[in-house]
């Protein structure tokens, strides 16, 4: 079988290496001149099943509101000028209930602690060094609500078998000794010590190389302009992808094709009818050299008065968070710069000069719901292995062995309820994404 993965980030990498691990003859198609050169370049780093949770939570809506006059708010709307923007925001607010929230967080965490586990027998096996720490993520509150929201959210961690400890100020210094130095800032803490972190481009760049080694063809600087669909006998098909290349269009042909293109991929399907309910949420970072490693993070601190995360790699500092729907817009906004800067010199003042930092920005590829689509649509040699919103790092490797099982006819080791794209057929959800074509059923 040849199947043709489209897109390079950690979800497409992931995906090639397991199918190639499989098995199969694979060859990935990215238009930039490496991988991970988008969202999965400098996300926070964390791989952090234990927070795997949707946004759209029930309180969220009034939170929302409250931020959203504030100069520094971690969410921002502003218009795109697409109704799906609407739509997709409509979407997301029906989710913001307790029914809902359990459903989805339910397949969330199914995936994410499968993915964590998924992750630990790569590095075991291919000895990945990708700055990965294994000391879990520490969750700060600096305001009495916050902590009695948290001891009411460990239930959900019980009910899961999340291994969690709620500690203290002196707790939480001892978990992140640098925090010593900010003595009076911190209230309380959530510390997940099954958590991990690492830095997820370099991930993708070794597990790359050892796709491979495995006989995987990365297809670099290559666009996909188009899927064919299928006409007589190969109705219901795809027939081929048209990719430019160097200046050229070519037609890639295979078996199979593997839908990873983060928050490209609503788009490429909409001339065939399918209607991904994936919305670009964009983030921010900053990523600086540590000039004082006593006063830097051991692991990922999440500030959830700010709601930014920071995390340590080997060298490097990164500080990143911040929710924007405004479409596809790549902007660096100083102000936000600004915000991280702040955050970083109140928790970690001497961690290093934030003013060397590398800011960046990133789109999430977002469902309403949180959980990925991962698995089939109805076009029969077509899958989907996208929208894994805020959480991408952690969920990829669980995703892409779970879809590689299926496309080889292996049994997927663990359930894929609620996971495909099923789930937003109109009867289900009410989004009418389903998947219906004239010319392709
Ligand atoms: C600020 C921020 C912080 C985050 N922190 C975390 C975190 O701590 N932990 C976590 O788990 N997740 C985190 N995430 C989320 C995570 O980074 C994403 O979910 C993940 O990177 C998505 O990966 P992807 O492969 O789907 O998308 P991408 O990395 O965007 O990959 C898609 C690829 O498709 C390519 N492509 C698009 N169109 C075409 C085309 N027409 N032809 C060829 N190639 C194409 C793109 O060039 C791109 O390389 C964070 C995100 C942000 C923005």
């Amino acid at each position: 079988m040849k199947v043709l993965v489209l897109g390079g980030g950690v979800i497409g990498v992931t995906t090639a290496y397991f199918l190639a691990k499989a098995g199969v003859e694979v060859v990935l198609v990215e238009r930039r001149r490496g991988l991970a050169l988008e969202t999965s370049f400098a996300n926070a780093g964390q791989v952090s099943a234990g927070y795997a949770a949707p946004w759209a939570a029930p309180g969220l809506p009034l939170k929302a509101l409250a931020w959203l006059p504030r100069k520094d708010s971690p969410l921002t709307i502003r218009p795109d000028g697409t109704l799906f923007q609407w739509r997709w925001i409509a979407q997301f607010l029906a989710n913001c209930n307790a029914r809902s929230y359990a459903v989805n967080k339910t397949r969330m965490m199914r995936l994410a602690e499968y993915s964590r586990d998924c992750l630990r027998a790569l590095r075991d096996e291919l000895y990945l060094n990708y700055e990965a720490r294994t000391g879990g993520t520490l969750q700060i509150f600096r305001r009495r609500a916050q902590l009695d929201a948290a001891n009411r959210d460990t239930e959900v961690l019980t009910r899961f078998g999340v291994p969690f400890r709620l500690l203290d100020e002196a707790g939480c210094m001892a978990v992140e000794p640098a925090l010593q130095r900010v003595p009076g800032h911190v209230l309380g803490g959530l510390h997940l010590p099954n958590d991990e972190t690492g830095d997820c481009y370099r991930f993708c760049q070794e597990l790359a190389e050892r796709a491979r080694e495995l006989g995987a063809r990365f297809l670099l600087d290559a666009r996909i302009e188009r899927l064919l669909p299928g006409q007589g006998p190969g109705h219901g098909r795809i027939a081929g992808a048209d990719v430019m290349v160097d200046g050229h269009s070519e037609r890639l042909i295979a078996d199979h094709y593997v839908v990873a293109l983060g928050c490209a991929s609503r788009e490429l399907l909409l001339p065939l009818g399918i209607e991904l309910p994936v919305y670009p949420v964009k983030g921010y970072s900053l990523t600086l050299p540590i000039s004082d490693v006593t006063g830097a993070p051991l692991s990922t601190v999440l500030d959830e008065t700010s709601k930014v995360a920071i995390t340590r790699f080997d060298t490097r500092v990164r500080i990143g968070g911040m929710a924007e729907l405004c479409g596809h817009d790549l902007t660096l906004r100083p102000e936000r710069r600004a915000a991280l800067e702040r955050v970083l010199k109140t928790l970690f003042p001497s961690a290093g000069d934030p003013g060397r930092g590398e800011f960046w920005a990133g789109l999430r590829p977002m469902t309403p719901d949180g959980t990925p689509l991962v698995g089939a649509t109805s076009i029969a040699n077509l899958s989907l292995n996208t929208g894994h919103g805020t959480l991408g790092w952690t969920m990829a490797c669980g995703s892409a062995r779970l879809l590689a099982d299926s496309l080889t006819g292996q049994r997927p080791e663990i359930d894929r309820e609620g996971l495909t794209l099923n789930r937003y057929s109109r009867n289900e959800a009410g989004w009418g994404g389903g998947v219906m074509v004239p010319g392709l059923r």
